[in-house]
Parts: C-alpha cells; sequence; structure tokens
C-alpha cells in the first residue's frame, strides 16, 4: 500500500554523549533494540539540529519545531502552553502562567514550595474559580489543577500584558514576592496589579478551606498559597489541518507537549497509566498510536522516560528504557499504510544531566522512502545516513512529500 499517513515518534531526550559507565559507548549504542536497529536498517536515516546548530533545545520549543512552528515567531513561554495542557482552551492574546499550591506558614514565610506534594487539589482549585473575582478590572480568569502540586491559571482581558515577574521565591524560608511588571507599559503594569490580586483573594480563600483544614489536623501541610510564573501570551498558531492539509492528534503524558498539540490543533488521545516517566504503559501509548491513525492523517507520540533518565546521569537506567522502549514499538512495524518518523527532540546527556545542542539521530522509515547503508538506531550510525545533518524544520516537509501530499514550489 502506498503510506498517506505519518507517525512521528519523539524518543524524548534519548540521544547522549559517550558514557564512561557504558564503556564509552551511548546508551542508544550499548541498549540492544532489535526493533529500533530494523527500523534504522530499512529507512533512511540522518542526524538532526531540531531548531540549528549549537542551539540547547527544550521540549517545548523543539516539539513546535518538529511541527513546523518556528519557535522564535511562535515561542512565547511556557505558561500558555501548560494551561493548554492541563485543558484550558486558550485564545490568542490570552495571559497564561504555570503554578504551584505551597504552603505558607503563620508568620507570611513559604516552608513547602510543594505544599507536602499535595495531588489531589481539584476542590481547591474550584473554590478559587468560583470565589475569586477580578471582575473590577474587567478580566475574567480560568484556574485549573495539573498534576501532583501543580496548575495553571489563564486571564483573559481588555489591556493585559505578559511581561511580569513571579511571585515564587524559588526557595523556603522567605516570603512570597510582590509580582511587578517588567516593561514599563500600562498592560504590564495592570498584570502585575491583577496578579497581586489573584494571589492575594486566592490565599484568602485557601486559608480556611476544608481541604486545608483537614490536612492540617492530619499533620500534612496545607495547599494555602498560589506560587505563579511563566507568563507569556498566548500566540496565534495557524491550525495544523488548514496548514498542511492533514488532520492530526497528540499522545503525551507531559502536560507541555500536549498542550503544544492542542495549541497547534492537535486532538489529545489520553491513554490510561500513561507517567512520562521508566514505569509509563509504553504498549498502551503505541496501540493507542496506531489506533488514531485509523481516523487521523498524523499522529505524534512523545516518549519521555530516556529524558529523565538523562536529568538524572542514570546512563544504566537510560540504556534499559530504551530495551524496554524497543519491544514496546514492534508492532509498528507492521504498518504499511504509513511514513514513520523516529526521532529525538534533543540530547540529555546523562553527563551532562539536561539538554544539550548534539545532534540527534533520525530515521524515516516506510515504503517507497530510499534506505542507505545505516543498520542501527544511534548518533554515530545515523550520522553517516542518506539524510546526512536536517533540522528539525524539515522534518514534517519530507513526511508530508513521501505520502505525496506537498505543495509544488514553482511550476
Ligand atoms: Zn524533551
Ligand atoms: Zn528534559
Amino acid at each position: 500500500m502506498t503510506p498517506h499517513k505519518i507517525l512521528f515518534l519523539v524518543l524524548d531526550g534519548i540521544a547522549d554523549r559517550p558514557c564512561p559507565e557504558l564503556a564509552g559507548k551511548t546508551p542508544l549504542q550499548a541498549a540492544k533494540k532489535p526493533n529500533l536497529d530494523a527500523i534504522a536498517r530499512e529507512g533512511i536515516c540522518g542526524i538532526m539540529d531540531t531548531i540549528s546548530p549549537g542551539i540547547r533545545p527544550g521540549s517545548d520549543t523543539a516539539h513546535l519545531a518538529l511541527l513546523g512552528y518556528d519557535p522564535h515567531t511562535y515561542y512565547t513561554g511556557r505558561g500558555p502552553l501548560e494551561c493548554e495542557g492541563t485543558g484550558i482552551h486558550m485564545e490568542p492574546g490570552m495571559i497564561g502562567f504555570r503554578c504551584n499550591y505551597a504552603t505558607v506558614a503563620k508568620d507570611g514565610k513559604v516552608i513547602d514550595r510543594r505544599a507536602g506534594r499535595i495531588h489531589d487539589t481539584a476542590d481547591l482549585s474550584a473554590a478559587i474559580q468560583n470565589g475569586v473575582d477580578l471582575s473590577r478590572y474587567g478580566v475574567s480568569f480560568v484556574f485549573r489543577s495539573g498534576a501532583g502540586h501543580r496548575a495553571s491559571l489563564a486571564l483573559k482581558g481588555e489591556g493585559l500584558g505578559h511581561c511580569v515577574s513571579s511571585n515564587d521565591p524559588k526557595k523556603e524560608g522567605v516570603a512570597p514576592l510582590t509580582i511587578v511588571w517588567q516593561k514599563d507599559a500600562p498592560v504590564h503594569r495592570k498584570t502585575a496589579e491583577v496578579c497581586n490580586e489573584f494571589v492575594r483573594q486566592s490565599a484568602a480563600i485557601l486559608f480556611d478551606h476544608p481541604v486545608n483544614r483537614k490536612r492540617l489536623s492530619e499533620g500534612k501541610n496545607p495547599a494555602n498559597m498560589v506560587l505563579m510564573r511563566g507568563a507569556g501570551e498566548m500566540g496565534d498558531y495557524e491550525p495544523f489541518d488548514r496548514r498542511y492539509g492533514i488532520s492530526g492528534s497528540v499522545i503525551s503524558a507531559a502536560s507541555l507537549i500536549g498542550g503544544i498539540g492542542t495549541a497547534v490543533g492537535l486532538r489529545r488521545v489520553h491513554v490510561p497509566g500513561i507517567t512520562g516517566s521508566q514505569d509509563s504503559n509504553l504498549a498502551g501509548k503505541i496501540a493507542a498510536a496506531l489506533d488514531e491513525l485509523s481516523g487521523k492523517d498524523f499522529v505524534l507520540v512523545n516518549i519521555k522516560g530516556a529524558d529523565e533518565s538523562g536529568h538524572d546521569g542514570l546512563a544504566l537506567q537510560k540504556t534499559a528504557f530504551i530495551e524496554k522502549v524497543d519491544s514496546a514499538i514492534a508492532p509498528i512495524r507492521s504498518r504499511d499504510d504509513c511514513i514513520i518518523v523516529l526521532c529525538a527532540d534533543h540530547s540529555t546527556p546523562c553527563a551532562v544531566k539536561d539538554h544539550s545542542a548534539d545532534p540527534v539521530p533520525v530515521v524515516i522509515w516506510g515504503e517507497g522512502v530510499r534506505t542507505d547503508s545505516v543498520s542501527r538506531f544511534d548518533e554515530i550510525s545515523c550520522a553517516g545516513g542518506g539524510l546526512c545533518r536536517i533540522t528539525g524544520a524539515s522534518l514534517l516537509p519530507i513526511a508530508l512529500d513521501l505520502i505525496n501530499r506537498s505543495k509544488k514550489y514553482g511550476a
């Protein structure tokens, strides 16, 4: 069958540098991964600078680039994308923040920035949503719980700006900061004022909330303060289906990646048991992706665990996770209606414990794809492949061309 659909499998942070624990190999080189290697052998390989050489991508800017939305134009901070990720529909111009529930002691100082790792905050968030009133500023808002102690806040109204600071002191034992404007213009001044009022009113609601009274009686830290950061103005994203003429979905445990997907108009598919960690339900994720492809032209799946091992500096754990990914992805090899793109969004070297600008391996697989002599999916082998060295922005156009859906440039 001629492929007419595209599956992007993004193995978050899977690329690495040589690791001493692995006798100088990278985790991808050291892992036993018959399926990933078969895809490399049967496809065309290369290495990729997700944004451009020497630029260390965040997962957010990297995924924007992979979806063909230049992050230099479209990236307006993490806040609005996190809001999308918690299910808030962000309209262009809305101001989004990442929030944390925290614990403040009687003396006004933050004693726990994660409020005892509270996890069920739905009642608290509902109380804030119903109780805080910003109407005297002409501002409405949506406040939603995220995973664990996290939440998001979106502000909507005339004359709001995003150049405002955070109230998060970033350490314990000091009082929350006053939010201030960072660019002197009425829109930013107004937003700072609205934010401080939101913090004041929400703290008053949380102070005596039954959930917190119960936590105190159980000796747990109450969630009595909202810390907010990452202010950004929601951008105006041309919808994915209009931009490329194809429909699409996103599957990711990480709310940030899911939020990027919905921001560009992809459908977010929720899969039970996915955690964004080592113990994620990978088989469920792959099954959901293959299922989703029966109704959509494009699916992006993000698998996060290897990035976590990289941040923790655990090369052996990363290698073991790659082997787990390898067995989970086996079912994709029987798809004959898809172009499969396998890549990372950035390197997360165990020696660095953070993202690096090292290019990542990439393979494109499917009927009609020219092959090369590469037979292993790793950073070094793929560098010898037929794709050579490309940027993330090229990936979707190449895949669209392989399903004969790219527009002709010229006559
Ligand atoms: Zn990432
Ligand atoms: Zn990371």
